[in-house]
């Protein structure tokens, strides 16, 4: 029995992409589980959460009961979180974004933009500064320390189905963020977190993430978590949507749906 997920985040739409990441997973797995990802939420809205069941269900995709949704299960993170601070693997960070950026355009050579790594500015702050930051309310995130880390999990490997045994290298994304300033969670530690809680066998998902499971992997060497397979898969965005887009007006399943589009149709488009 090979248990999968279809993971998507309220902020919007359904559109072809995700049609094709939801059946993706359900053919993969011979159980499929559906999980909310919905811990921003100053991004994610009821209406939305309502609009993932509704295009599901008109793709045919039926999935088990109760649905997992994040923001039910807040605790959960902050436990495993307190899990990782008693490790000494997490610090404060009072960058800001604009702070980021500059500190990384001046260090040169990194990649600039959202992809940038987080050039390590708070990890080694005095407990003096930390304490007069605290003091004057400064904003925190708790980030990763992942040489730390590393050295507590020693050489760790993972398995793509498509790409095979990876050797994990999470210094690819450098010191992740685990806890917002704004929220108690991240989604590396939410996703970790409720893929072993749920039992996922193999998670399936764009490869646009494929990086990030090196850091997955290394939580749950930390966490004592037990390991899935990965599944990253092409993403459905490039020329199809894009022409499906121009000839209907959208791409989201609701705008294909009003523009007279019926489910078979897609899953033909869709082509998997
Ligand atoms: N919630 C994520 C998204 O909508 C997917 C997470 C995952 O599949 O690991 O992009």
């Amino acid at each position: 029995m090979t248990v999968t997920r279809f993971a998507p985040s309220p902020t919007g739409r359904l559109h072809i992409g995700h049609a094709f990441s939801a059946l993706f997973a359900r053919r993969a797995g011979t159980r499929f589980l559906l999980r909310i990802e919905d811990i921003d939420r100053g991004r994610c809205r009821p209406e939305f959460e309502a609009g993932i069941y509704e295009d599901l269900a008109w793709l045919g995709l039926e999935w088990e009961q109760p649905v997992r949704r994040q923001s039910e299960h807040m605790a959960g993170y902050a436990a495993a979180l307190a899990r990782l601070d008693a490790m000494g693997v997490l610090y404060r960070c009072f960058c800001t974004r604009a702070e980021i950026a500059r500190e990384v355009a001046t260090i040169g050579g990194a990649p600039h933009g959202a992809g940038a790594v987080y050039p390590g500015t708070c990890r080694h702050r005095s407990p003096q500064d930390v304490a007069r930051r605290l003091e004057s309310g400064a904003a925190f995130a708790l980030r990763l320390d992942v040489a730390k880390a590393l050295h507590i999990s020693g050489p760790l490997e993972w398995t793509d189905q498509d790409a095979g045994r990876l050797a994990a290298v999470p210094e690819k994304l450098g010191d992740v963020v685990l806890a917002r300033k704004d929220f108690p969670a991240s989604y590396h530690l939410a996703v970790v977190h409720d893929d072993n809680l749920q039992g996922i066998d193999l998670v399936t998902r764009g490869v646009d993430l494929f990086e990030a499971t090196h850091v997955h992997r290394l939580l749950q060497a930390l966490l004592g978590y037990r390991v899935p397979d990965y599944w990253h898969h092409r993403l459905v965005v490039g020329e199809d949507g894009q022409r499906l887009a121009k000839r209907t007006g959208g791409t989201t399943l609701r705008d294909l749906r009003e523009q007279g589009m019926d489910a078979d149709k897609i899953l033909k488009y869709i082509n998997l």
